[in-house]
């Protein structure tokens, strides 16, 4: 049985996202039409979450770009520093960079981009799986060398 607060069907959910896509385009509120598109998109393609359907997706050029430095992905591999986990700042002179002065700026599994607040240094700080992964990773993207040495 479905309960009121269990959420929509997906197939019911959709039908009435291109009902209020129609609303929306009736008023001309272009933005909401294409927000909505997204979603709907979303929908379709099973990329939604949670028992509400949720869309999470606030994308910009930026933050890609930002993402490309942080994991390292080429052209963007060596935008910023990669240091062992717990590093004082590379650039403030030694004994001078205190560890009160570093701040994580952001998260994500594996690893942090950190900074300095007194130089603005910026750098990534990697534990040894996360490493491990982009090395990897790195040496999959390598180009395939010509003349094919064995089977
Ligand atoms: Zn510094």
């Amino acid at each position: 049985m479905l309960h009121e607060c269990s959420g929509l069907d997906r197939r019911r959910l959709s039908e009435l996202v291109v009902a209020l896509g129609r609303a929306f385009g009736a008023l001309d509120m272009k933005s909401h039409v294409r927000s909505l598109r997204l979603y709907y998109l979303a929908l379709e393609h099973g990329l939604v979450t949670g028992e509400r359907n949720q869309l999470k997706a606030e994308w910009t050029e930026d933050a890609v770009v930002e993402w490309l430095r942080i994991l390292r992905v080429p052209p963007y591999h060596s935008s910023y520093p990669v240091l062992a986990r717990g590093s004082r700042c590379p650039r403030c002179p030694k004994g001078d960079g205190h560890p009160v002065e570093i701040s994580t700026l952001l998260t994500f599994a594996g690893g942090a981009k950190m900074g300095c607040r007194r130089c603005n240094a910026v750098w990534v700080e990697l534990d040894e799986e996360a490493r491990a992964v982009m090395a990897a990773s790195a040496i999959a993207r390598r180009p395939k060398r010509h003349g094919r040495t064995g089977p």
